[in-house]
């Protein structure tokens, strides 16, 4: 056990549903662990909780505790944000400059949601037909949009991996669809799922059941179609489509709603740190955290002093 000064037995990057489900785990495990979680903001967000937003199932608030009500009892939140890794020195610098040493660390900051990378997403985000249950504050407006639709093409996209949820983005239209048919709308409906994967799920024994309700809601699957950008005032989204033969051409489609997952990539402060390339006596612990199986997948990177 080691809490010396601002030094813990383990240091967790990010209290977010990965963060705080490896602290309680390991606690319950070795309650007399000192442990610091590293967490900037004061919200905890539950994320699944946002496609039940789109669906008009919570509101947004029951998605959103205080990260103090989810911290455990004798953990230390540091609210602050790491910058940068150290790992020769088992310490890491933080964006007030203060530097917290540990002697094992766990990484868990989620993903970036790069809209960016969708020429016009930003901008048009929240407004003129374009929302995603991915952002907390444009959830709601997915069901707004729902309730208030009369027919008339709905696009829902899905980017190249890594995204978070693989199925997140058909959810959302599965709700919306079913939503449709009760207010007898949906036969005045052309939706589409365009998806720049090649199938409707990863997992294939799945893709049957799945099949079903495509087929119930009559929606239309373009595989290969990957959303490159929006022009919301136009009500135009532009996808590069990539055939049969792998050539690739820009698709134009017209549409009175957009639900977008956007593209997600690792944070910049990650990207940077090349982790599992450096050297020295550490253990580092990627995780990724999926609720729905209550499972942790663990990727450890254990480097021992040559
Ligand atoms: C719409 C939607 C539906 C979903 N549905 C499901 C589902 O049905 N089933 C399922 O299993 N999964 C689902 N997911 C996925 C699941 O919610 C996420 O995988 C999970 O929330 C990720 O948790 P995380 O802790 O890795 O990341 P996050 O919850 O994003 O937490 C990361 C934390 O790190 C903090 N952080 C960021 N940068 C720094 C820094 N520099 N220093 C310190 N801290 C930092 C952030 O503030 C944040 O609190 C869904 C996701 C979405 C968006």
């Amino acid at each position: 056990m080691s809490e010396q000064g601002n030094s813990y037995d383990i240091v967790v990057v990010g209290g977010g549903s990965a963060g705080i489900a490896t602290i309680s785990s390991l606690l319950k495990r070795r309650y007399w662990l000192n442990i610091a979680v590293i967490e900037p903001k004061e919200e905890h967000h539950y994320q699944p909780g946002w496609t039940m937003v789109g669906g008009g199932i919570f509101v947004t608030d029951e998605t959103v505790r205080s990260q103090k009500s989810v911290t455990p009892k004798g953990v230390t939140w540091i609210k602050d944000e790491v910058s940068s890794f150290d790992p020769d020195n088992n310490n890491v610098t933080l964006k007030s400059g203060a530097t917290v040493g540990y002697d094992h660390l766990v990484v868990s900051p989620g993903l970036k949601l790069n809209l960016d990378a969708v020429e016009g997403l930003a901008e048009t985000m929240g407004k003129n037909g374009v929302t995603s249950n991915y952002i907390l504050d444009s959830a709601a407006y997915t069901w707004d949009l729902v309730q208030s639709f009369k027919g008339g093409k709905a696009i829902f996209t899905q980017p190249p991996l890594p995204f978070k949820c693989a199925g997140a983005p058909q959810k959302a239209m599965y709700l919306s669809c079913d939503e449709w048919l009760k207010m007898g709308v949906l036969e005045d409906s052309d939706v589409e799922f365009c998806s720049a994967g090649p199938a409707l799920f990863g997992v294939a024994d799945y893709i049957p059941p799945l099949m079903k309700y495509v087929d119930k809601y009559n929606i239309q699957l373009n595989f290969g179609c990957n959303l490159v950008a929006v022009d919301g005032d136009r009500k135009v989204a532009t996808f590069a489509v990539t055939d049969a033969d792998g050539k690739s051409s820009r698709v134009e489609k017209e549409f009175d709603m957009l639900h977008v997952c956007p593209p997600q990539c690792a944070l910049d402060f990650v990207a940077k740190a090349r982790l599992p390339r450096i050297t020295g006596f550490y253990q580092l612990i990627f995780i990724r955290f999926n609720i729905q199986n209550l499972v942790m997948f663990l990727v450890l990177v254990i480097q021992l002093r040559p």
